[in-house]
């Protein structure tokens, strides 16, 4: 959100303009903040606006050495060859000077150099190995005040970026103001430049703390943080209409339903699927304000705050069972965030899977209800880090069938299309082993091309026809198909029409493979509804 201030005419025939928003307002329901709105109509799927790359970006400090700091491809991290996107043989070297960035060419190096890189290297020299680590906001905001100093950020873009809220009085409330006039005394002693004192530092990191966006892979890999002046004007909403998406250094705001003329553009900055009062604390904690988007004035009415209970309608729900849900919750989000800082498999799994045998179990989870759902996530990428691909390909059957389309009904949202991508190349790696799943009739090369398929057509409108995600969509999914008629020679098309269909209910059946808990499951034939109501 930024602050209010006078602003030039913008023509509306321009793709999107900024102006007084609807949502932030004060308690008199005057507006208070700006917001980006739609300058023309559009569909669902298409891209508003691009930039050749963020204003500036950093790094998380462990994706320093695998990661380009100009073009930011990762080098590593795959496992599932889900990232096709990065070209084989992609490596990083270091900058020899300063040793802090790495980058995958000399043309790479050279464009970051030119960008500013040249003004700081020195800086970054004399602070290399210092323990801890430079917080990666504060490295964004060393970059955006060296880069203005010598005159290689616009006026337009710095003046926007000024007008971006700094919440240093939110900071003093929380605690953290201490710590970030500490660092911008520190920095204030870097600068010759006048108007760069203490005070405008630190409004300038908390606005880089406070403003932020995730920097990402097209597989929505978490990088590291983007500043840009006019994506960071465009305001959250749970129930957002667009969202940001990558492709390299580029990025673009594309819509995620049709959004008409002069209608405010939102995306979301937490996880959307979360329960009402989780979505808020979050929103409060790091972004200093409570929703009132449309999804939000339901409170906890919707999909993301019910609960299973007996379809009988005498059935009354008790406090104690209000508070067993309660508590059940609480508990499975404190698993959810112990196992972050878990890192072998080993260790997580067996607590991921016992964590779902509760909720399981207590019988009132909805399988999609979070964070249920995002344990199942995390199961899989563990499974699939220690070799055990059939467990993994059980648990993304299941979520095929039973969570993407209740969490992520917009079937090109871009969480759908990248978790199953990651289904689909690891169907396509099933196919090539000997025993595929090790069930008679599964012919896993023609689901995982059936996958491919439904893959690249959702790729179109969630990340663009140009991304390189999308093409290496196309290209997986012409070498398999160049495969199967390899096979079939002069197959007959209706025979295959009718195996895609067989393979199709096959796919279906796999969704109840995965139990998360043998146990109770007898259980399972009482009928249950699903209800919301506040806990
Ligand atoms: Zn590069
Ligand atoms: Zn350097
Ligand atoms: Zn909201």
């Amino acid at each position: 959100m930024t602050e209010q201030a006078a602003l030039p005419a913008i023509s509306t025939a321009t793709p999107y303009y900024i102006a007084k928003s609807n949502v932030c307002v004060n308690s008199q329901k005057q507006s208070i903040g700006n917001g980006v709105f739609a300058g023309r109509k559009f569909g669902a799927g298409e891209e508003i606006t691009a930039f050749k790359r963020p204003l500036v970006a950093s790094l998380e400090t462990e994706r320093l050495s695998d990661t380009c700091a100009n073009c930011y491809v990762w080098t590593e991290g795959s496992s599932t060859g889900t990232r096709l996107y990065v070209p084989e043989g992609t490596r990083v070297s270091k900058c020899a000077a300063c040793q802090r960035f790495w980058y995958c060419s000399k043309a790479c190096q050279k464009e970051a150099w030119n960008r500013g890189h040249k003004h700081e290297c020195k800086m970054l020299t004399s602070m290399a190995g210092k323990q801890p680590p430079i917080p990666k906001a504060f490295l964004a905001c060393m970059e955006v005040l060296i880069r203005r100093g010598h005159r290689l950020i616009s006026d337009d873009d710095w003046e926007q970026l000024c007008r971006l809220p700094s919440h240093i009085e939110d900071f003093k409330q929380d605690g953290r103001c201490e710590n970030i006039e500490m660092m911008a005394m520190g920095a204030s002693r870097t600068f010759s430049h006048k108007d760069f004192d203490k005070d405008f530092i630190a409004a300038m990191y908390g606005r880089i703390i406070s403003n932020a966006l995730t920097l990402i892979t097209p597989t929505l890999d978490p990088l590291g943080i983007m500043v840009d002046p006019t994506l960071c004007s465009v305001n959250h909403a749970c129930n957002p209409n667009a969202y940001i998406m990558m492709d390299g250094p580029r990025v673009s705001l594309r819509t995620l339903r049709p959004i008409k003329k002069d209608k405010e553009i939102f995306i979301s900055y937490i996880e959307t699927t979360n329960p009402y009062h989780i979505r808020q604390e979050e929103l409060q904690s790091r972004w200093f304000f409570t929703c009132r988007c449309a999804k939000c004035q339901k409170g906890t009415t919707l999909q993301e705050d019910m609960w299973k209970i007996p379809a009988n309608p005498e059935f009354v729900v008790s406090a104690q069972d209000k508070q067993s849900m309660a508590s059940s919750q609480e508990q499975t989000f404190k698993v959810y965030d112990k196992i972050q800082h878990l890192a072998d498999p080993k260790v997580v799994i067996p607590v991921i899977e016992q964590a779902l045998q509760i909720c399981h179990e207590s019988h009132f989870w909805p399988i999609h209800r979070q964070p249920y759902a995002a344990l199942r996530d995390e199961l899989i990428l563990h499974l699939l880090a220690e070799g055990k691909y059939t467990d993994a390909w059980a648990q993304c059957a299941k979520r095929y069938k039973y969570i993407l389309p209740k969490l992520y009904p917009v079937p090109f949202h871009p969480v759908r299309v990248v978790q199953a991508w990651q289904m689909t190349m690891l169907a396509a790696y099933l196919a090539s082993t000997e025993y595929g799943v090790g069930v008679p009739g599964v012919q896993m090369g023609l689901i995982a091309m059936m996958l491919v398929k439904q893959v690249l057509d959702v790729a179109y409108l969630s990340h663009g026809p140009e991304n390189a995600f999308t093409m290496s969509v196309k290209r997986k999914a012409e070498e398999m198909i160049g495969e199967l008629k390899k096979c079939l020679g002069n197959a007959d098309h209706e025979v295959m029409n009718r195996e895609l269909e067989v393979q199709r209910d096959m796919l279906m059946e796999m969704g109840d493979w995965a139990k998360d808990g043998e146990a109770l499951a007898a259980l399972e034939n009482f009928e249950m509804a699903e209800k919301a109501f506040s806990v």
